[in-house]
């Protein structure tokens, strides 16, 4: 199943039609994302069963999939080959810091450039689909709703400022843009491994697979969740492998008038313009 956020409703996506979930559940489920999430288990019991009538998606209404959720976790340094390329140790644990929530946008939004060393980073985000407090590493992928593409675009002046401050780096107003839906795990072949990638102006810069995570997506879960509960609708940004920007030599940077194309493997592709 595919659930997106059109125009700030959740909807199940079928192809190129939409289904709004409040409508056809007559109120019982959305029409915010979160909601969904909050009752993701009761809701996928009933997604079979809804029915309606349905409506052309059109793309330039997708917004983030998951709305504004309570929690973002996202994890640096999660690929050996970035770590490499930054001159970084790889961490004994998930190096976490947040985006803050009100960064995130949709999978088409334009991304404001602001200073000379705005970047890329594609990467795997899981979303939380139930209350995941101590979570054994056997059982996370059942505490998650889904999978969806994102971008942890990053201006490295201000994550490099004052010391460091990722957070804020990574939380520019539009410095998340998720999407283009959210993929249910039995739709995946393997969540385990999927190719991901992103290219700026057509020149493919980032490409490689999950497989490679050293903390791989349940043990994230397992460790974030010996720390604090995941709440239903939370989002985890996995890490970006290689070919960052500010790795390149020489440094290369985002530019107004340059589109970044996403993609994960098995879940889709966004698309951003620098403006
Ligand atoms: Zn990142």
């Amino acid at each position: 199943m595919k659930i997106a956020n059109h125009g700030g409703r959740a909807v199940i996506v079928d192809g190129d039609t939409i289904l709004d979930i409040a409508t056809a559940s007559d109120g019982r489920f959305g029409p915010d994302p979160q909601s969904v999430l909050e009752q993701w288990e009761a809701f996928c019991a009933a997604a079979r069963s809804l029915s309606g009538s349905v409506e052309p998606l059109d793309e330039s209404r997708l917004g983030n999939p998951v709305g504004v959720p309570r929690q973002v976790f996202a994890i640096g340094l999660n690929y050996r080959t970035h770590a490499e390329e930054s001159g970084m140790q790889v961490p004994s644990v998930p190096a976490t810091f947040t985006k803050f929530p009100a960064s995130l946008s949709g999978p088409f939004d334009d991304i404001e450039i602001v200073g000379e060393a705005v970047d890329w980073e594609v990467e795997l985000v899981v979303v939380i689909g139930r209350r995941a407090d101590r979570v054994a590493h056997a059982d996370a992928w059942s505490y998650v709703a889904g999978l969806t593409v994102g971008q942890d675009i990053s201006d490295r002046t201000l994550q490099f400022a004052a010391g460091m401050q990722f957070s804020l780096g990574k939380s520019r107003r539009g410095y998340g843009p998720m999407g283009p839906w959210l993929v249910t795990i039995d739709e995946v072949d393997n969540p385990d491994d999927l190719g991901l990638g992103c290219s700026v102006d057509g020149v493919v810069k980032q490409d490689a697979r999950t497989s490679d995570l050293i903390f791989s997506v349940p043990q994230i879960i397992a460790e974030l969740s010996s720390v604090l509960p995941l709440l239903p609708g939370d989002v985890i940004f996995t890490g970006t492998p290689a070919g960052v920007g500010m790795a390149r030599d020489p440094k290369e940077a985002l530019r107004a008038g340059q589109v970044v194309e996403t993609w994960v493997e098995g879940i889709g592709h966004i698309r951003n313009r620098c403006v």
